[in-house]
């Protein structure tokens, strides 16, 4: 056996060098954008890989059409950004080419369809990129399921774990792989703050606090002890500890499951969780979810690009009620309320009437049909 170690020391050190530096610059966090303040808010728009330009120009139209009047007055903008696809990106080699990040960088809230990520190779995922780059710390899902009494929301942690570190890992062929995991205080204390301002703010009992901290004792034991310590800011409203494991199994417990109010999770976890969530909601296809930092915030479907689907010539029949979803969370955003529970109430209208069914299979309505009928009653 003789291992090149000083190679792999030498790796780790710079992956340490480069998360020191992220917790020096997130202590120098940026302002809070106040959008009642803003003459003109621009939302970016970009279609993605797979269904994602389907369901997402169909979702543009319906904001458009919200949106009609404030888009003539000038008081929002709604901005077409191209190359965010995986054949620029392979193309270029770079996750978010730089030039569609700088055009990202000049609106202030993004509409996003999924995007595919390479398997194998080192190119990461261009949310993991535009969460790091846009600094979009907290990863915010609904799920309400009414007849079953799930009121439920989560705060994904979205900027660390083992994301961040995903595609620095360091392999010794035929001996063995590593993979690195990072918790920070401020990026802990920031998501832990941001759930349980959400909680006081819409009365709610409690937050459930979701971890392994007893097997990953480190970086779940600081996440866990860092959200404790924000909770006893907020007297009112009372800290449950739950491990992962158990998490995953309440929420199919029917005898429990309807006390859970609001969830704080690590990355990975939340990932996990909240996919399972959506599934008591009727599937991926019909949660929306929100990447909300201080300065900028995207929304997007909870689902990936469904390469199969468009490989089985199924793209029309995508489902666009999550991406709907997203964009009602977008325009609570930006201050638009009436107008999100407008669209909220169209699609509850549809869904209750179920004459437009879309479950993405050919014997079922089309992503079109669905949005065309939301149309009718918005
Ligand atoms: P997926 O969510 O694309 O598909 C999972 C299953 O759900 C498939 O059976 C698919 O047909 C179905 N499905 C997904 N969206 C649907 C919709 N709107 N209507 C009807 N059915 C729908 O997950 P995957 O196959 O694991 O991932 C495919 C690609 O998407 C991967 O490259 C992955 O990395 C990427 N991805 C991107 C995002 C994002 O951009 N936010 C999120 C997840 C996955």
């Amino acid at each position: 056996m003789n291992y090149n170690l000083d190679e792999y020391c030498a790796h780790f050190k710079s992956v340490l060098e480069n998360q020191l530096e992220r917790c020096e610059k997130m202590k120098n966090c940026a302002e809070k954008t106040d959008f009642s303040k803003k003459e003109k808010i621009i939302i970016g728009v970009i279609d993605g890989d797979g269904i994602g330009p389907i369901i997402v120009s169909e979702t543009e139209r319906i904001a458009r059409k919200l949106l009609e009047k404030e888009i003539l007055d000038g008081k929002i903008e709604i901005r077409r950004i191209s190359g965010l696809t995986i054949e620029n990106r392979l193309e270029k080699n770079q996750s978010v080419p730089e030039d569609v990040l700088s055009e990202i960088k000049s609106c202030d809230v993004l509409l996003k369809g999924p995007t595919t990520t390479p398997k194998g190779g080192t190119m990461e995922s261009a949310n993991v990129t535009l969460r790091r780059e846009l600094d979009l710390y907290a990863n915010v899902r609904p799920v309400c399921v009414p007849e079953k009494n799930i009121d439920w929301i989560f705060f994904r942690e979205n900027t660390e774990g083992e994301y961040i570190l995903g595609s620095s890992g360091f392999e010794i062929p035929k001996t063995l792989a590593f993979d690195f995991k990072v918790t920070t205080d401020e990026g802990t204390r920031r998501i832990a703050k941001s759930a349980f301002e959400y909680a006081k703010n819409n009365g709610k009992k409690s937050v459930s606090i979701v971890t392994k901290a007893n097997i990953m004792k480190k970086t779940d034991g600081k996440f866990s002890a860092i959200c404790h310590s924000v909770a006893a800011e907020y007297p009112d409203i009372t800290a449950e500890e739950w491990y992962v494991d158990i998490m995953s199994a309440n929420l199919i417990n029917e005898d429990i499951r309807h006390k859970f109010q609001v969830f704080v999770l690590p990355n990975l976890y939340g990932d996990i969780i909240t996919d399972e969530a959506a599934q008591l909601q009727g599937g991926v296809g019909t949660a929306g979810s929100a990447n909300i930092g201080d300065k900028y915030a995207m929304f997007e479907a909870i689902h990936g690009s469904a390469p199969r689907m468009i490989e089985e010539g199924l793209g029309d029949f995508a489902n666009p009620q999550s991406i709907l979803r997203a964009l009602v969370m977008l325009l609570r955003h930006i201050g638009y309320q009436d107008k999100a529970k407008k669209l909220e109430d169209a699609m509850t209208v549809c869904d209750n009437e179920n004459r437009i069914v879309v479950t993405g299979s050919r014997e079922n309505n089309t992503c079109r049909e669905y949005t065309e009928y939301v149309i009718s009653k918005l």
